[in-house]
């Protein structure tokens, strides 16, 4: 060991300083954090006896080392020069020998996968002296001037920052003038003058050449690769996937070997399977004469994997069989990168591939079926999170696409639609038979109506958790919020995005897997039923100790939440069932009414309709429990704006009109104003000081549920009080509400939502049958923070900053709200052995969230139905990572 950088190696043992030989044992030390995915990925495939061309890598550690103090680790380049010398060695070559010269590449590689996002550098070791000897060596002038344009190309613009586009057009215009399609009908002559080109055009752009010394040439090209994991475009990606920046890159150095040496000669990319499908069987691509990014950068057209088998059909069986067998080693589909040089295959990548929902699926259970992993391993291999995209409508990858402007991929699928701007058009427009989408500045519980009947919903502000956000993905409709290059004009009936104008009646279509707004109709692929998803969400049951039920308002989302395999209903919002047309104008005369008789009268009106909701709702949760929130919003939401009614009392007034009648109303819609409502009286305090709506709530459910079981059902409803804060709240309600239940057995809980809740949950289960936390008001209570405002305001500011790492409205604050969750399961169960807990807030559907109940000891989560078949997922996932 050569040096060590602040200690960061001792104690690691097997560490050896800055250089991983491929061949050395690292001991204990870890490979994969140490060498990065491909260089563990080398040495792994090199232990296996695969042919692997020599070569070395430079640690993480190393990278975060020259990141922090801009320098080149002491002793790190004598280092390098030592396993340099191993590999020349090994093959016979000289680094800068012009007599039998040792080329070698220079590549990036992280710990966390990030495909194509940082820099590499091939035929490193080239000067006019070493490409002459290359010729003689070879027998092969073109090819030795091939790689030698190739490298000043290479080493111009990723170490001297030339634009890359200045060679590309050069090579273009050789082509251009020599009447030439492919780069590979270029002659000798032409890519020595391209080369002669290519190092003016260093000059003139970087002010200086490309370094003849090869030491020095690897030395800076070492220094660019750590500087490419701060690219932007790494930045970026790191950003998007929530990877940390401090874990730096490694570098591989490595012997070349040629895939342009002419026609025996070539260079592909594969997947052990389809990686878009799962489907078995090699799946791939490769180029005759031709070197590695060829492949990629679009140069000429690749052929697919099985042509191979035609023209070089020993190197093509021997990486089947290559391919099979690394597949059998890391018990997963591999991503490989390889090149045949004259007839003579080299394995220069291995990783596990990444892959869409429904191949992670297929692939999880095929490989489970063939005893290459377990069934708990299968399980483990799909993430909770690619499964959202499953059960929508795509658009159809093969769709060329025009993006108008970009939100946020607020709820996944994807819908087309002629634009409106209101809820009541959709409305209209949709029972006309039209689809519609529908185009809102941000929604309100007013929208809700039109977000039924539109096929999606795009907004121009709110975030990831915002009112439309949450309600589309409970929908299961797609949404992308916060687009902010969308200005709507609602009273002139146009809407501007992008620089262009669009009129209602316009069609777009909003992608809320990717956020893209994009013009026009798209050809869309229905979801497809698939056995692989049956079957690992089958397994991941099994395995799972959490349970896992739904939110959901109505018989419709109950019987979808039940095919999703949803195990009840963890939150039934009734607020809803008051929200639209005839109901509401009845909820507003009641909430209006003077006088008991008045009041009498609007309620035996809502009774029966709620009755009709309680039952088809426990039909379609037959056997299942069905836990049912009683009134929750203040009273006022169910009333015309106040401003909105001074207006037309003023309208009618300066028409001389009696505006009597308004004027009651309006008294009583500023008499429960409140400065802060979401504090205010709703929820058990509206229960308590105005019972009438509740009571009646009471009676409906217990009636329903005998009608249901009447029917020769087996109907399991529970009653939740929200907004408890005191024991005695509930103690009181809870009286008042079981003298309603005509007998009826049912058991009476509460939602945990305040932070006092937490504190005296010994106290409150005494009172209660189960707990059910509202993560959502709890997070905003015990953060002091106003979901909506902050959202919009410093959140994704924090976030952008890198104050917080995560929202904590989608993704569990365990440090803090954690900690008021924890705190009110020991007290609760301590003081009823009995109590059943669960969650009921967004978070439910959240799988890093989903870890965290698991562990906190939950009950169950609940979760919008298309979100159960992530939970039931992650639930599992959390069971097999706490027994591991
Ligand atoms: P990326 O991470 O972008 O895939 P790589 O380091 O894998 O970058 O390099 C890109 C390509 O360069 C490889 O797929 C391979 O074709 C080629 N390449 C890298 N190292 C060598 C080598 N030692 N010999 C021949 N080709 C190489
Ligand atoms: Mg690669
Ligand atoms: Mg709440």
């Amino acid at each position: 060991m050569t040096g060590s950088i602040d200690g960061m190696h001792t104690g690691t043992p097997g560490a050896r300083g800055f250089v991983y030989g491929f061949s050395d044992d690292p001991g204990a030390a870890d490979v994969l954090a140490l060498c990065g995915g491909k260089g563990s990925g080398l040495m792994r495939m090199r232990g296996l006896g695969l042919p692997v061309p020599e070569g070395f890598v430079i640690t993480t550690e190393t990278c975060v080392s020259y990141i922090q103090t801009r320098e080149m680790p002491e002793g790190l380049m004598d280092e390098v020069g030592e396993n340099l010398r191993r590999v020349e060695e090994a093959t016979g070559c000289g680094f800068g020998d012009p007599g039998n010269p040792l080329l070698v590449s220079v590549r990036s590689g992280a710990a966390v996968s990030m495909p194509g996002m940082m820099d590499t550098v091939l035929n490193l070791g080239l000067n006019s002296e070493t490409a002459r000897g290359l010729a003689e060596r070879t027998g092969d002038e073109r090819f030795a001037r091939d790689c030698h344009r190739r490298f000043i190309q290479a080493f111009g613009e990723i170490v001297l920052k030339v634009p890359g586009h200045l060679f590309e057009e050069a090579i273009e215009a050789m082509k251009g003038e020599r009447g030439v399609e492919a780069d590979t009908e270029l002659t000798s002559g032409d890519l020595e003058e391209l080369r002669v080109g290519f190092e003016e055009i260093v000059v003139r752009e970087a002010g200086t050449v490309v370094p003849e010394d090869p030491r020095g040439q690897l030395e800076l090209a070492i220094g660019a690769v750590f500087d490419s994991w701060l690219g932007e475009r790494a930045v970026a990606y790191r950003r998007e996937y929530g990877i940390p920046d401090d874990l730096g890159t490694a570098v591989t150095v490595q012997r070349m070997v040629f895939g342009n040496m002419g026609d025996t000669s070539a260079t592909g990319v594969a997947f052990t399977r389809n990686p878009a499908t799962g489907e078995q069987g090699l799946f791939g691509e490769f180029l005759l004469n031709a070197q590695g990014e060829d492949v990629v950068a679009g140069i000429r057209t690749p052929r697919p994997l099985p042509e191979m088998e035609e023209v070089l059909p020993g190197a093509y069986r021997q990486f089947l069989e290559t391919a099979e067998r690394l597949e059998r080693e890391y018990g997963d589909m591999q991503d490989m990168e390889f090149t045949i040089e004259r007839d003579r295959l080299y394995m220069l990548q291995t990783r596990s591939g990444k892959r869409t929902g429904a191949a992670a699926l297929k692939i999880a259970r095929d490989m489970a079926a063939d005893g290459l992993i377990s069934q708990a391993e299968a399980v483990l291999r799909v993430e909770a999170g690619s499964l959202d995209g499953l059960l929508h409508p795509r658009i159809d990858p093969e769709a060329h696409l025009e993006v108008l402007a970009r939100g946020l991929p607020a709820s996944p699928g994807a819908a087309t639609g002629s634009i409106v701007l209101t809820a009541g058009e959709a409305k209209e427009r949709a029972e006309a038979g039209e689809a519609v989408l529908l185009l809102r500045r941000e929604t309100n519980p007013d929208d809700v109506d039109g977000m039924i009947s539109a096929r999606g919903v795009l907004t121009a502000l709110g975030g990831m958790t915002s009112h439309a956000a949450v309600v589309a993905r409970g929908m299961g409709k797609p949404a992308v919020t916060g687009c902010n290059a969308l200005k709507i004009d609602t009273s002139r009936g146009v809407v501007h995005l992008g620089g262009e104008t669009f009129e209602v009646g316009d069609v777009l279509t909003v992608d809320g897997a990717s956020g893209a707004v994009i013009r026009g109709d798209v050809p869309l692929v229905a979801p497809e039923p698939s056995e692989d998803f049956e079957t690992v969400l089958r397994w991941a049951d099994e395995t799972r100790a959490l349970g896992v039920r739904a939110n959901a308002d109505t018989p419709e989302d109950a019987r979808r939440a039940r095919e999703l395999g949803a195990g009840g209903i963890g939150l039934c919002r009734t607020e809803h069932m008051f929200m639209e047309g005839e109901r509401l104008r009845i909820m507003r005369e009641m909430i209006l009414s003077e006088g008991d008789e008045a009041l009498a009268e609007a309620l035996t009106k809502l009774e029966p309709m709620q009755v009709e909701d309680f039952e088809g709702i426990l039909r379609a949760m037959d056997g299942l429990p069905v836990t049912v929130r009683l009134l929750d919003p203040p009273l006022h939401e169910f009333l015309p704006d106040s401003k909105d009614l001074a207006k037309v009392i003023a309208g009618r007034e300066g028409r001389g009109e009696d505006a009597g009648e308004q004027r009651r109303q309006l008294r009583v819609a500023e008499s429960l104003e409140e400065r802060n409502p979401m504090l205010g009286l709703r929820g058990v305090r509206l229960g308590l000081l105005r019972p009438e709506v509740y009571l009646m709530q009471a009676r409906a459910i217990a009636r329903a549920a005998r009608t249901v079981r009447e029917e020769g059902r087996d109907p399991r409803v529970e009653i939740m009080i929200p907004l408890v804060a005191f024991a005695s709240e509930l103690r009181k309600m809870r009286t008042m509400i079981e003298a309603e239940l005509a007998g009826e057995e049912i058991p009476v809980g509460t939602m945990i939502e305040l932070p006092r809740a937490c504190a005296v949950a010994d106290k409150i289960a005494a009172e209660a049958d189960f707990f059910s936390f509202g993560t959502n008001d709890l997070t905003q209570m015990v953060c002091g923070v106003s979901r909506d405002d902050a959202e919009e305001k410093f959140l994704a500011g924090y976030l952008n900053e890198g104050t917080l790492s995560f929202n904590p409205f989608q993704t569990i604050d365990r440090d803090g709200v954690g900690e008021f969750v924890k705190m009110a399961v020991d007290k609760g169960r301590e003081a009823n052995r009995g109590l059943k807990l669960g969650v009921c807030g967004e978070h439910g559907g959240d799988p890093k969230s989903v870890a965290f109940f698991h562990e906190a000891g939950l009950d169950y989560v609940s979760c919008s139905p298309f979100r159960v078949p992530g939970a039931r997922l992650a639930a599992a996932h959390a069971a097999l990572r706490q027994s591991t």
